[in-house]
């Protein structure tokens, strides 16, 4: 199971799919590409090999276009492997979009919670229950996806590493991370931004890394400083941006 993801001003499915081949020793047994092109989300996931997922999008353009994308390559917990419970995960708005690695033990209990209050789920996942958990928190509080994300995640039990994309802020991404390895590249000036359950992905493009802590939470916005929180008290974190060595 691996995370990558880009925002910037380069084209983005080349570094997420590229990204996502050098996490494959990983292990995982499917795989998937959200891709915004300023207007659209397109989602390509398949079962198999990232292999696969480039036979879907090889012959499709607009499946490949675009600045901003997140990608996934998943080892099943909670649900089979099959296309419809690959990553990424989108919410029922159609808005929000998650790539998660690792277990939601409480889903169950949030599942039913969330189907009371009319939420429809198309997969068998505890991924797509908790972007749906994060899009009812957004609603009922009326904030922000950073703010959105940290609430939702104080009421889940279990490990994570997330990257979250919202249509309605599509200069942002929100990484989060509990149990799971989450590594954060800075561009210069911050132009741009890196993610990836490792450095390897992104350390030809950037040197400057962040490495996220467990219940640490980090908003990241195309021009701005990047900004970490702690989950469970919303506290700020002094960030640590290292240099990595080749
Ligand atoms: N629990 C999630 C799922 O089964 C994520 C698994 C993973 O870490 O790849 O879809």
């Amino acid at each position: 199971c691996g995370i990558t993801g880009y925002i910037g001003f380069r084209d983005a499915y080349p570094i997420v799919v590229n990204g996502l081949k050098r996490l494959e020793y990983r292990g995982y047994d499917s795989s998937g590409i959200m891709m915004y092109d300023g207007k659209e989300i397109h989602l390509s996931k398949t079962k198999g090999k990232v292999s696969d997922l480039e036979a879907i999008t090889d012959n499709d353009e607009k499946r490949k276009k675009g600045n901003i994308g997140i990608g996934h390559t998943r080892w099943a917990t909670h649900g089979v492997p099959n296309d419809v419970n690959s990553h990424p995960h989108i919410s029922q708005s159609g808005e929000l979009v998650i790539v998660h690695n690792g277990i939601i033990e409480n889903y169950d209990t949030l599942k039913k919670e969330l189907i009371s209050r009319g939420y429809v789920f198309k997969s068998d996942t505890d991924t797509e229950v908790l972007v749906n958990l994060i899009e009812e928190v957004k609603k009922n509080e009326g904030c922000k996806l950073g703010k959105a994300v940290q609430l939702a995640l104080t009421s889940v039990v279990g490990a994570y590493a997330i990257a979250v994309f919202d249509k309605t802020k599509p200069n942002e991404l929100v990484i989060a991370r509990l149990g799971s390895p989450i590594a954060i590249g800075v561009g210069k000036d911050n132009s741009e931004f890196f993610v990836a359950s490792d450095a390897s992905p992104f350390i030809e493009y950037t040197k400057d890394a962040i490495y996220l802590e467990d219940e640490e939470l980090a908003v990241v916005k195309i021009g701005k400083e990047i900004k970490v929180r702690k989950i469970k008290d919303d506290s700020m974190v002094d960030t640590n941006i290292q240099k990595l060595k080749l």
